[in-house]
């Protein structure tokens, strides 16, 4: 694979971290993003440069614009180029509907949506004037089934779809391609206060009948790094979960 200049956002635990894992392992620069987990982060960035894989390491918080720009500004001055952006910070906060309150509303917007938002657009201005680029945004299987008391969540991840279609179909003709991925349930720090109990529940859902993993989810990423001619999707990675 052609080395890539690609930022991952949410990069040092979970999803985000294999991710940015495998695509460094593949031979593309990667700037790692991180906010509150600073040890996590390091730990990432040894570990691949034991095996003799570059990384970078930034902390941003991608709720806030300013800090957006300096990630950004970082990744131009040091590599003149962003060819991939993955927009996969997220958080969630299970509640019941009527117990949710503006704060609560407001905290998981700006940090699954207006996140997104703002960062592509600080992104995709150096991608329009390459005249490519590849985007992909960590959506879940709540924004197109809705997920029972996590409504503010699943508004979230719902405004991500409408987000990746839109602009897949504003920024076709500068040859970006704007894809979401959407997982079901993935075993990482989000989900670790799912009981044993309520797993083998998940899974009766589940037609393969197993939760995913990190790996299930970079591995999609890394497809459509590579791929040419996806662009609007929403890509349902849940053993079959959500049809
Ligand atoms: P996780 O293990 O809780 O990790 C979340 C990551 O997001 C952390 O690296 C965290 O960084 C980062 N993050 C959160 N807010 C941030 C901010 N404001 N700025 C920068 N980084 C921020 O979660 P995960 O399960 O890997 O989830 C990753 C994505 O997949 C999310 O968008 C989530 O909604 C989506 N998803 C997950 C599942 C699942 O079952 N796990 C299912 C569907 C969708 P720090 O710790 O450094 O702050």
């Amino acid at each position: 694979m052609e080395q890539k200049v690609v930022i991952v956002t949410g990069a040092s635990r979970g999803i985000g971290r294999e991710i940015a894992s495998l695509l460094a392992k593949e031979g593309n620069r990667v700037i790692a993003n991180y906010n509150q987990s600073f040890e996590a982060a390091c730990q990432l960035k040894n570990e691949l440069e034991e095996m003799g894989t570059q990384i970078d390491i930034f902390k941003c918080d991608v709720s806030k614009r300013e800090e957006v720009c300096k990630m950004v500004d970082f990744a131009m001055s040091q590599y003149g180029r962003i060819d991939v952006l993955v927009n996969n910070a997220g958080v969630d906060n299970e509640k019941m509907f009527l117990d949710i309150t503006d704060d609560d509303w407001n905290y998981i917007m700006q940090n699954n949506l207006y996140s997104a938002f703002c960062t592509t657009q600080e992104v995709i201005k150096y991608m329009l004037k390459q005249k490519s680029g590849c985007i992909i945004n960590i959506s879940s299987i709540y924004g197109t089934a809705g997920g029972s008391c996590d409504v503010h969540y699943s508004a979230s991840k719902a405004g991500i779809n409408g987000l990746t279609k839109a602009l897949a179909k504003e920024f076709g003709l500068s040859n970006i391609r704007i894809n979401a991925i959407a997982p079901g349930a993935i075993l990482t720090d989000m989900t670790a206060n799912v009981t044993e109990e309520d797993w083998e529940e998940v899974k009766k859902e589940i037609p393969l009948a197993k939760i995913g993993m990190p790996k299930d989810i970079a591995k999609c990423v890394k497809w459509l790094v590579e791929d040419d001619y996806t662009t609007g999707q929403i890509i349902e990675i849940n053993g079959g979960w959500n049809m």
